[in-house]
């Protein structure tokens, strides 16, 4: 049996213990801020998916706000491997986040503080066979959050308040424009097909650098799918024969409603189905090599 969240057993500054003992002082910029990054690394089968990926993303994000790597690449690969090994449960989403530390609240940096490192596991289930054949329904927002949404911080209040206006209008996300051109979703990266040819929206400040987008780019590529990354105004979005959605939890899924109306012919295309065929049989192969 899957342990239960509060007695599943966390990481927390160099020690394991049971979730509900995990404690940080209130005065970690984490709470104080939401001066950290983190990373969400899905395991399948008890192996890690893209983990160096994942942790590239996070040597980037702490790059850009200026913390040290508290971890080597070695270091991290084995506390992720060990979180795994701790939560038994075949399916898991590893998650991690590194905080500047404990320090007198004031926003300039402190000197000489500790970051604070936290990881956990929460089971995780590939997307319900009925989402993958129906699709979902997204809702459309202007994009208000910062210009830095290439960093992957803790300070998620943009994207949250996004994901509540979904959840409200009973959809799974909101997709975003900013001046007119799409950005991503409030937790997944997009990707639109017309005429059987996929356009996504560049990686630069505006977006996460997905690392499932990535893995379907890659596979979009190696199919010789016609591929263009370049900025997607509005009305192509609204016009397009298929939208997809691509996260690590999520995989790559069809959006089939755009703020009440059918996307395309209100069902998943044919290159959806295709990519999302490749997408697992690419998911299969990496476990079985382990
Ligand atoms: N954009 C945002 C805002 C996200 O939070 C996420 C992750 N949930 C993604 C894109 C997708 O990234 P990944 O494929 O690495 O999960």
């Amino acid at each position: 049996m899957r342990k239960q969240p509060t007695d599943a057993t966390v990481y927390l500054n160099g020690q394991f213990m049971p979730a509900q003992e995990a404690r940080i002082p209130v005065l970690d910029r984490g709470f104080i801020f939401g001066d950290g990054v983190y990373e969400v690394i899905p395991v399948y089968s008890g192996h890690p998916f893209r983990m160096e990926q994942h942790l590239k993303r996070l040597q980037r994000s702490l790059d850009a706000i200026k913390l040290a790597n508290p971890m080597t690449m070695a270091q991290w690969s084995r506390l992720v491997r060990r979180v795994v090994a701790l939560n038994d449960g075949a399916d898991q989403a590893v998650y991690l986040q590194v905080t500047r530390g404990v320090a007198k609240r004031d926003h300039a940096f402190p000197s000489h503080v500790s970051p604070t490192v936290f990881m956990m596991s929460n089971p995780m289930s590939a997307p319900a066979r009925k989402l993958v054949s129906s699709g979902c329904a997204c809702i459309s927002a202007t994009d208000n959050r910062w210009l830095r949404c290439d960093i992957k911080s803790t300070s998620l209040l943009g994207n949250v308040l996004m994901r509540q206006r979904a959840a409200e209008a009973g959809c799974l996300e909101t997709i975003m424009f900013r001046d007119g051109f799409l950005s991503e979703a409030s937790s997944s990266n997009l990707l639109v097909v017309r005429d059987r040819a996929v356009t996504a929206p560049p990686n630069n400040h505006l977006v996460l650098p997905g690392t499932t987008n990535d893995v379907v780019i890659e596979l979009i590529r190696k199919a010789r799918i016609p591929l263009e990354l370049r900025e997607i105004p509005e009305d192509e979005v609204r016009a397009a024969d298929e939208i997809w959605l691509t996260s690590a939890t999520k995989e790559v899924l069809a959006v089939t409603r755009l703020d009440d109306r059918p996307v395309g012919g209100g069902k998943p295309g044919p290159v959806f189905r295709r990519v999302h065929r490749l997408y697992q049989d690419f998911k299969r192969t990496v476990m079985r090599r382990g």
